[in-house]
């Protein structure tokens, strides 16, 4: 996915090994950006549509 701040594309995956804080909170659906930091929620699938879509259309 893409991160909202800085656009670093990154892997979901090793996203989520990065975010140290949720350990202990596995159902956290934060993913955490390698690249600055930022915190954002996973995408949803209808979003990853859409952009397809835009790419698409372009
Ligand atoms: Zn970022």
């Amino acid at each position: 996915m893409k991160c909202a701040l800085c656009g670093f594309e990154f892997n979901e995956k090793e996203a989520q090994r990065a975010c140290s804080g949720c350990v202990l909170i596995k159902s956290c659906n934060l993913v955490k950006c390698p690249n600055c930091g930022y915190e954002s929620p996973l995408e949803p699938r209808f979003i990853k549509k859409i952009r397809a879509w835009r790419r698409e259309k372009r």
